[in-house]
């Protein structure tokens, strides 16, 4: 759903779980990180049992125009695949070029990003933290904490979002458990095959 982004508008979340009253979420369950995950004999087990809600965000329907900002939420739940905590699936932006800031605003979490010439970083997120996700990035949001991980987001509207460079090819990088503390690895599925 679209508004009339040439008037002011406005909108509300609530700070603790991110929810908006104003909008229905789009939700991505266990079942659709099947290509996402490193360990897809894990989800398969999990998959027996129920298929679990991992993350879902919040869109306030801005039009892809070059000069408005689309803004909304993302709620991270926490759990892991394996060892492997959960995780929104990332985005490279089409336009590349186009930066992003996330609020966060509860939980603690990890913003996973690389860049195509292979630059890998991380920032760990509390509430309060903002992160600056720079052009040229993708970006993938991951729970290592024990409650919802929840931000705010805000970007050029005409973005464009690129999920499949990451379907195809994977992060550079996993976040895994290790020894009850968060740990960065080599994701041994990555294949530089898109770029
Ligand atoms: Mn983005």
């Amino acid at each position: 759903m679209s508004y009339n982004v040439d008037k002011p508008g406005i909108f509300s979340f609530a700070l603790e779980t991110g929810i908006s009253a104003d909008r229905e979420s789009s939700k991505r369950y266990l079942s659709n990180l099947r290509k996402i995950v490193a360990n897809e004999s894990a989800l398969d087990e999990m998959l027996k049992k129920e298929d679990t809600l991992v993350y879902e965000f919040y869109e306030m329907g801005v039009p892809e125009h070059p000069g408005d900002i689309a803004f909304g939420t993302s709620i991270c739940y926490p759990g892991k695949v394996g060892d492997e905590y959960f995780m929104t699936k990332g985005h490279f932006h089409t336009i590349l070029d186009t930066a992003e800031v996330y609020l966060c605003i509860k939980g603690r979490g990890l913003m996973l990003m690389e860049n195509p010439e292979g630059d890998v970083a991380y920032e760990l997120l509390t509430p309060g933290n903002v992160v600056y996700v720079p052009k040229r990035y993708a970006h993938r949001s991951v729970n290592i904490g024990t409650e919802p991980f929840v931000q705010f987001f805000t970007f050029r509207a005409d973005a464009g979002h690129d999920y499949g460079t990451i379907e195809t090819s994977g992060f550079r990088k996993l976040v895994v458990e290790r020894d009850g503390d968060f740990a960065i690895v080599d994701n041994p599925k990555w294949a530089n095959k898109a770029r």
